[in-house]
């Protein structure tokens, strides 16, 4: 009898010892962290601010609220274009943004979002993944403090607003138009002015006739800001954004201070948001699209072949300039370039062969 009272003893006890122990593991499980997400994005906007909402949403679920994140709209914290420096020093943890918004602080950013008759969404995400892209983007922004993500794809942008036809290089010179990015650059040298303005200032630029033409992304978030209201003709295909890259930043210390599991986690949400966005994007623009023909009599054009030309002759001299600001530069500018080359014969092969098919039937 004793002796089982002694084992049982024991057994309790240890049961007791294992109780404790997992309590303190769970309370530290339970310890929730705060994060501020800073965005370039007029709050709940569609497609881009809905994407940085879903990207919240994934890590707080995934991470069963432990890691807590709040987004904030343009304004709210800071304005758009100051993300960037926000999460750099630390104001805020995470931004979701465009990472060409920030070639005054490197040129080579802009390679991160998008470049002028450069990579489709598919393309970018082979190259980011499985190209050395991401490896490159990390030793960008590690002189930054940041750890960048691909947190989302608008597919294939449009060409913009104007209120003139587009019907040669001529008619570009002289155009004072929102273009951001290195699609700006080429524009400027096809003899037009490039302004770079965060989207929630499109509008009224272009009603007060600051700016004569514009580009956004594409009818779902272009109907969205009401642009149909202040142009007439609607250009395609976006040259200058073919797979635009929206990134997730964030800042260093915080990143390092999380726990191994919700890194794991933050880092998984990032794609899981890279990939519904794309897919949100792919869903909703046709469907804007013959809204804006049919309901508001918008008038759909084709840049003309000699004008794309044109622009994708002096794009790659523009990529090439921007590959030459420094090393790392260099290096991007060659690993981008170099995947290019290689993938366009995939592609033709496949994406390409099979839509020129399909349009047969
Ligand atoms: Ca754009």
């Amino acid at each position: 009898m004793k002796r089982r009272d002694f084992i049982k003893g024991v057994g309790v006890g240890s049961v007791a010892t294992a109780g404790m122990v997992g309590g303190i593991q769970n309370a530290a499980a339970a310890k929730t962290i705060k994060w501020k997400m800073v965005t370039s994005w007029p709050k709940n906007f569609p497609g881009l601010g809905t994407g940085a909402n879903f990207l919240a949403k994934t890590i707080n679920d995934m991470s069963g609220g432990r890691l807590k994140v709040k987004v904030y709209g343009a304004n709210e914290i800071v304005p758009a274009l100051e993300v960037f420096d926000a999460v750099s020093r630390g104001t805020a943890q995470m931004g979701h943004s465009g990472a060409y918004y920030w070639k005054g602080k490197h040129p080579a950013t802009q390679f991160f979002t998008s470049v002028p008759f450069g990579l489709t969404a598919q393309e970018m995400n082979a190259w980011l993944y499985y190209g050395g892209g991401m490896q490159l983007w990390e030793e960008l922004y590690d002189q930054f403090n940041l750890i960048p993500n691909a947190a989302g794809n608008t597919g294939v942008q449009m060409g913009g607003w104007f209120n003139k036809e587009i019907n040669s290089v001529e008619d570009l010179k002289g155009l004072k138009m929102r273009i951001p990015g290195m699609g700006g650059e080429v524009l400027k040298r096809a003899g037009g002015t490039p302004v770079t303005l965060p989207g929630g200032e499109i509008y009224t630029s272009m009603q007060s006739g600051a700016i004569d033409a514009t580009e956004w992304v594409g009818p779902y978030n272009d109907m969205a800001f009401g642009l149909y209201k202040v142009a007439k003709f609607y250009y395609s295909p976006g040259w200058h954004e073919p797979g635009s890259t929206m990134e997730a930043m964030i800042n260093k210390d915080a990143f390092n201070k999380l726990p191994e599991e919700l890194q794991v986690i933050v880092r998984a949400a990032c794609k899981v948001a890279n990939q519904d966005m794309l897919a949100d994007y792919t869903a909703r623009n046709n469907q804007a699209l013959q809204t804006l023909v049919n309901r508001h009599k918008v008038q759909l054009r084709q840049f003309p072949d000699d004008v794309l030309k044109k622009l994708n002759s002096l794009a790659q001299e523009v990529v090439a300039d921007v590959g030459k600001h420094d090393k790392l530069s260099e290096k991007i500018y060659q690993s981008f370039t170099a995947f290019k080359n290689s993938v366009i014969q995939w592609s033709a092969v496949s994406e390409q062969a099979y839509m020129k098919a399909r349009e047969l039937g």
